[in-house]
This record gives C-alpha cells, structure tokens and sequence, in this order.
C-alpha cells in the first residue's frame, strides 16, 4: 500500500495531467512486489531439502540461467545469464531447477552484480558443503545502456570461485560455461 501511495506522487510530479495515476500505480507496486520477492526467500528454504546422494564427484555444471534484477543505484533493470557450479563433497548433490531458484533468490532484488554473484556462491557453499563452487555472470545493465553513457550492448562480467574451483578447474568451468 505505501509504495503504491508513493508511485503515485512520483506519477503525479511526473505528469500533473495522469489521469491513471491510481491504476498505474496499483500494477506498478504489483510488480515490485515480483522483481523484489527475493527479500522474502531464503536460499535454504528454496532448496527445499531436495539434496540427493549420488556417485558423482566431478564439476556439475547449470549454465546459461536467466536472471532479471534491479540495480541498487538507479532501480533499473539488469538482464542476463547467471552460470554456476560445484564439486559435491561426498556425492551430495542439489536438484539442478534449485539452482536457478538460488539465482532468483538474489536476483529478485535490489543489487550489485558483484554481491550477487558472491551471494550465489555463499548459498551453495552453505548448503552443500562442496569441494568448491564457481559463478558466471553476464548482464546488461539498463543503467549504463539506456540513460547516462547509453552503452547498448556492454556486458558485466563477474566470477567469483571458492574451494577447489579456485585451482586449476577453474579453467575448465570457464571453457564450460564459455562453450569452448
Ligand atoms: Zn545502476
């Protein structure tokens, strides 16, 4: 309710003339209410004890996963593709759909790339305990394309590994994620 009340001043200072300052605001706070819902997850709680036993103990590997997410500095749009991996310890692995849910965990939320990529990380490592984790990630910030420097196109790019991914592995997840 208070951001919608807050939305319809912003319209109202904006443009006087509105007539569907209401309406607008009411779909506006609806999808805050989406492109936010990650300040009401947990990456525990996404993972929903959907941990298996299994034999393997090479990298695993999501890659490619879509993300959306707001910057903190200018609340507008970050898009692209989140690629992350672990090495289980002791054949403990995590149903692969909960890792884009881990991603959508921080997405879905006021952010810096950089933090969201070590967040992601932190997640994994806590509720696997593997060997090691790596993420990817490349966005286009709407902040830097479409206001200010208007840089269409530019991509973030931010990794972050813990564990054995820091070694030599890293390359591999990296040629992986990469294609090559
Ligand atoms: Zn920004």
């Amino acid at each position: 309710m208070e951001i919608e009340k807050h939305i319809q001043a912003i319209i109202k200072e904006i443009d006087p003339s509105d007539e569907e300052a209401e309406k607008t605001s009411k779909r506006v706070a609806k999808s805050y209410e989406e492109f936010f819902h990650g300040y009401r997850e947990e990456a525990s709680k996404v993972a929903d004890d959907a941990f298996y036993k299994s034999e393997m103990n090479d990298l695993i590997i999501l890659k490619n996963i879509p993300f959306e997410s707001h910057c903190e500095h200018h609340i507008s749009p970050i898009v692209g593709f989140a690629s992350i991996g672990y090495i289980p310890n002791d054949g403990r692995i995590i149903g692969a759909s909960k890792l884009a849910r881990i991603v959508d965990c921080f997405a879905r939320r006021l952010q810096l790339q950089e933090r969201m990529t070590i967040e992601i990380v932190r997640a994994l490592e806590s509720l696997l305990k593997p060997k090691g984790v790596g993420a990817y990630v490349e966005g286009e910030h709407f902040c830097i394309s479409h206001r200010g420097v208007k840089k269409q196109g530019a991509k973030f790019v931010t990794r972050y590994f813990s564990g054995e991914l820091k070694g030599d592995l890293r390359r591999e997840f990296l040629a992986s994620v990469l294609g090559k």
